[in-house]
């Protein structure tokens, strides 16, 4: 729908950069099994949505009002949810330190607008989101991008060393990382967030996104960046409401930050951004959080009997914190793709060259990848 390649556009007064550049976004198709954009596979209960129809209809009797512009109630469950993650004696997050937008995509987007611009670097490691460029792109922001190590984790040497050279306003780091689900340790937060303080922003101080949109799905022992707010007034902790909490459908992006962060985003920020069924449908999720994030141990357990199987069957398999598995390395991952796509699993072809990510389903879709993938693994030996 809407592709009109065919037509002439030479007429556009297109910005010279969005020349020929194809919208971002994996193919959206109607197939039995849908493991390619890292959606949680468990809806919400017939319970969850008659409380979010019952608060959409209170919000739409006032539909002729604008929203509350600083959405103070949305604001204060995202606190308290995120308070969850604190370190033992670290005082909660308050509604201050939190911000929200359509999708954390938007929220990442508003950073940018607000902290990058002509003249500044936004800087991240790849393989990584392949979002972040075109936030700086959209932003007028340079963008550099550093290289990962073979197993994908930071080299923490290099990763600082390449702050203080280009001297970033935004450092941009996913824990777990996308495609790879590699997470950060805390030590490297810690230092990578020092020096973009000392070296960012022409010495004047960058700040550092760490982007846990799969947060909740890291494994046992790696805290959240959230415990790291209070050593470091530069870190903004990004999360989002489409992953562990099944909302992909809400739009709901969020952050935990320094007061002085929300606040210069407020700048930025179009009015009423975030409309009221938004804002009353996120609240209604939200006390049914323990729900919606009920099925994040299993998935969890599945993703790591997916890494175990993966390499039984002799592939290379990055080791994931997250809901998804990037594994290889094909000669021609294409054909893989496709032919799994035939047998009605649609994964996604991304990553570095030969490799493929696969989303963590139920347990009958991941069956239904294995056994796809056994056939189309043997066409293409
Ligand atoms: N960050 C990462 C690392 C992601 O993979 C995604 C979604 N693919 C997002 C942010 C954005 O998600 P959303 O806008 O739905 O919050």
């Amino acid at each position: 729908a809407g592709d009109t390649a065919a037509d002439d556009t030479s007429w556009l007064p297109l910005r010279e950069e969005l020349a020929g550049i194809a919208p971002y976004g994996a193919p959206q198709l109607d197939v039995p099994v849908q493991l390619n954009v890292n959606e949680n596979p468990y809806g919400p209960s017939e319970a969850c949505v008659a409380d979010i129809a019952e608060a959409v209809a209170e919000a739409a009797r006032t539909l002729n009002r604008y929203p509350d512009r600083e959405f103070v109630a949305l604001r204060t469950a995202l606190a308290a949810y995120l308070s969850r993650d604190v370190a033992a004696g670290q005082a909660p997050i308050t509604p201050e330190q939190v911000w929200a937008a359509n999708g954390s995509n938007e929220v990442m987007l508003q950073l940018l607008q607000a902290f990058g611009g002509p003249g500044r670097t936004a800087l991240s490691f790849a393989p990584t989101y392949s979002m972040y460029p075109e936030y700086a792109r959209d932003s007028n922001t340079a963008w550099v991008a550093g290289r990962r190590r073979e197993d994908f984790a930071l080299d923490l040497d290099a990763a600082t060393g390449l702050i203080a050279e280009h001297r970033p306003s935004v450092v941009l780091l996913p824990s777990p990382n996308n495609p790879t689900g590699t997470a950060l340790p805390p030590a490297a937060v810690d230092a990578l967030c020092a020096a973009a303080a000392e070296h960012g922003n022409d010495g004047r101080g960058g700040l550092v996104v760490v982007d846990e949109a799969y947060g909740e799905f890291r494994r046992a022992g790696t805290p959240s960046a959230i415990e790291l707010l209070p050593t470091h007034r530069n870190l903004v902790v990004s999360r989002t409401m489409s992953k562990a909490f099944a909302g992909a459908g809400l739009r709901l992006g969020y952050l935990a930050a320094a007061p002085a962060v929300t606040d210069a985003i407020r700048v930025v920020r179009l009015p009423y951004h975030l409309s009221a069924t938004t804002q009353a449908t996120a609240l209604a999720a939200l006390r049914h959080t323990d729900e919606l994030l009920g099925q994040v141990d299993a998935l969890r357990g599945e993703r790591d009997r997916l890494v175990d199987w993966l390499r039984e069957q002799g592939h290379d398999v990055a080791e994931s914190d997250a809901n998804f598995v990037l594994f290889g390395r094909f000669a021609d991952r294409h054909a893989v793709w496709r032919g799994l796509l035939d047998h009605g699993v649609l994964i996604r072809e991304t990553g570095p060259d030969g490799w493929l990510r696969v989303s963590v389903g139920t347990p009958a879709e991941m069956a239904a990848f294995r056994d796809a993938l056994t056939i189309v693994t043997k066409e293409n030996q």
